[in-house]
């Protein structure tokens, strides 16, 4: 396999590098009520790491100081880190964008049945993982029950407005029940509205795709399944030029539970630091630096560019 640094150099693209840090997506921790088969992180009920509130405070001193437009929260399930509501209500009152990815059942575990709320007086925009609109794939990828808490999720969310109201966007995250590309996105969202409005009385307001990475407990499963190499191809031969120029890595850098600084969730899971020479923590962030900066690329990178495209605000290319 033509390693993805080479295959760009091959085909005349210059090197990649940011444009703007628009996006400061920071992962609160590791640990997760679920342990989904395609995780891409490993996150589980057990894992230990939590970022603490000093960095946390580093992150609000950083929002403010540099004018970062909007703050994407993720982990795990980010509502477990105990400072949470903290860092929110914080983010809030500097003006931030605020966007939370929720895997939806952590609404329903004990001490967090007021989180609906809590995003809606916030105006926190929501990215909920359902990677489909039945109950079979769902469960299997996600463990028994999830669907259907999921739906009971879904609907508290609704009753206060979220998926209708502008200001209260609920978007939904799709990802492949398997080692397949995702489907083209505005017809499976259509699909997916029809079924969760007629079946289940549920609204919302885009569908994202989200390609599997070739990482983590879903390259653990690859690996096992004897796929992997199988599944690397199949990315390689969708390569798509038209993606590049969409790349989240180009707005967007991750902060780490621990405050280290990286181009991506999916380089903080294999962690592989940014370039040398640049701040490679929260504490050291400098815009004039990190939003030019030369992106820090893998195999794993091809998964963004396959198809029309991969990234956490979903495909990349027209198609
Ligand atoms: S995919 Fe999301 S919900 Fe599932 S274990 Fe990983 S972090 Fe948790
Ligand atoms: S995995 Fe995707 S977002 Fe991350 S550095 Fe590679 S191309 Fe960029």
């Amino acid at each position: 396999m033509l390693p993805f640094a080479r295959k760009l150099e091959y085909l005349g693209y210059p090197d990649l590098k940011a444009e703007s840090v628009n996006i400061l997506q920071v992962n609160l921790g590791w640990r997760c009520n679920q342990a989904c088969k395609h995780c891409h992180l490993l996150a589980g009920p057990q894992r230990p790491e939590q970022m603490t509130k000093d960095t946390i405070d580093e992150i609000i001193e950083v929002v403010r100081r540099w004018s970062i437009p909007t703050v994407d929260l993720t982990g795990g399930a980010p509502e477990l880190n105990p400072h949470y509501e903290y860092l929110v209500e914080r983010l809030d009152q500097e003006g931030t964008h605020i966007l939370t990815r929720c895997n939806l059942t952590i609404l329903l575990e004990p001490g967090k049945e007021h989180l609906p709320e809590f995003f809606r007086d916030h105006r926190v925009e929501l990215v909920c993982s359902l990677p489909y609109y039945q109950e079979d794939p769902v469960d299997r990828l996600r463990g028994a029950g999830v669907f259907q808490k999921s739906l009971e999720a879904l609907r508290r969310l609704n009753r206060l407005g979220y998926g209708e109201s502008p200001d209260l966007r609920l978007n939904l995250m799709y990802n492949p029940a398997g080692a397949f590309l995702p489907p083209a996105e505005g017809p499976l969202e259509e699909v997916f509205r029809r079924e969760l409005l007629g079946r289940h009385q549920i609204r919302f307001h885009r569908l994202f795709t989200l390609l599997n990475m070739p990482i983590g407990r879903f390259k653990e499963f690859l690996k096992r399944s004897k796929i992997y190499e199988r599944y690397m191809r199949m990315l390689v031969s969708g390569f798509n030029p038209a993606t590049l120029a969409g790349l989240m890595c180009r707005s967007l850098l991750s902060v780490a539970w621990d405050g280290r600084l990286f181009d991506c969730d999916f380089n903080q899971a294999l962690d592989l630091p940014l370039s040398t020479g640049l701040p490679q923590t929260i504490g050291e962030f400098d815009l004039d630096a990190l939003g030019r900066r030369p992106i820090r690329l893998g195999d794993h990178c091809y998964g963004c560019t396959a198809g029309l495209g991969s990234s956490c605000g979903g495909k990349l290319a027209e198609g």
